[in-house]
């Protein structure tokens, strides 16, 4: 019943920092009630050749927060995951699940998958009410469906939407550009994080009807002190080291930081190279940037 991002931008963040930031996310959400507990995190990029990113890599386990700890360093000593590895740009997801589709098991966790190579994950709360008929739909053009959730649908919509503009001669979609047209046929009320293979580094949010926040800690080499940093100013792509954070609640961003901007309904937050981008959408597909600066006031 809770999700959490954490996006280090040009700051180098080992593996370890990296799974307790989205660890503390997961325990902040855990007074809201769930019974099960997810993330993805990305693999090492070294293991393969420079054209092809290594699939995230997923962690699903029904129960508490805990235990789904537990279960992510077991396995990372199994397969030989290193947890000093660092990345100087990184994106995680993270959730807490309610079930309302599915009873609670690994495979109804979330995140949710499009399936063998992990192309595009997404944490969701909320219910899509018309999953069924978009179900259908995949299965007949070749899905698998390996959960019993309403949330299966979207990533695995992702990737059929994805799919169908490479299909078209010479087309580079954007990541927002796959989202949006997703979003187009959800009904339902949903927050939603989504995190791909074939968009490293970046990710997208949006919301209708459930509570979503973006939280923004930009970070400055503060010349007195030495290794300290102090927040600096907002939204500038200029490369400068930041970490940026979507929630569902407050609690799990206050801590990191002051800066928070509550998203509204049909808007699409694009966490992309340093920099924010909210669309707005619209039924016509029509897109404009919205006012950045109304929470900051
Ligand atoms: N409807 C989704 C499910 O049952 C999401 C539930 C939630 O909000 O945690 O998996």
């Amino acid at each position: 019943c809770g999700i959490f991002a954490y996006l280090n931008y040009n700051v180098n963040r080992e593996r370890r920092y990296i799974l307790q930031v989205l660890f503390n996310g997961l325990r902040r959400l855990e007074y809201r009630g769930y019974d099960s507990a997810g993330i993805a995190i990305d693999d090492s990029s070294s293991k393969c050749d420079s054209n092809s990113a290594p699939p995230p890599l997923v962690f699903r386990q029904e129960g508490n927060i805990e235990s789904l700890v537990k279960s992510v360093y077991r396995e990372v000593e199994e397969t030989g995951v290193n947890l000093e590895e660092s990345f100087g740009t990184h994106a995680g997801i993270a959730h807490t699940r309610w079930a309302t589709h599915g009873e609670p098991a690994p495979r109804n966790s979330h995140p949710q998958t499009s399936g063998p190579g992990n192309e595009f994950l997404v944490v969701h709360n909320g219910v899509i009410t018309n999953y069924e008929v978009l179900k259908e739909t995949l299965l007949r053009h070749g899905f698998t469906f390996e959960s019993e959730t309403d949330t299966e649908v979207i990533p695995k919509l992702a990737k059929f939407v994805y799919d169908k503009a490479n299909e078209a001669a010479g087309e580079i979609v954007s990541f927002s550009q796959v989202v949006l047209e997703v979003m187009r046929h959800l009904e339902g009320a949903y927050a939603l994080i989504f995190k791909s293979l074939h968009y490293p580094n970046e990710l997208i949010a949006c919301k209708r009807g459930s509570p979503l926040l973006l939280g923004v800690k930009e970070l400055t080499e503060n010349k007195d002190s030495g290794s300290a940093f102090e927040d600096n100013k907002f939204l500038s792509k200029d490369g400068k080291p930041k970490e940026l954070f979507l929630s569902s609640d407050a609690n799990a961003v206050v801590e990191h930081t002051k800066k928070v901007l509550v998203i509204e309904d049909g808007e699409v937050v694009h966490l992309k190279d340093g920099g924010v981008s909210i669309l707005k959408f619209e039924n016509d597909m029509g897109e404009h940037r919205a006012s950045l600066s109304r929470a900051f006031s």
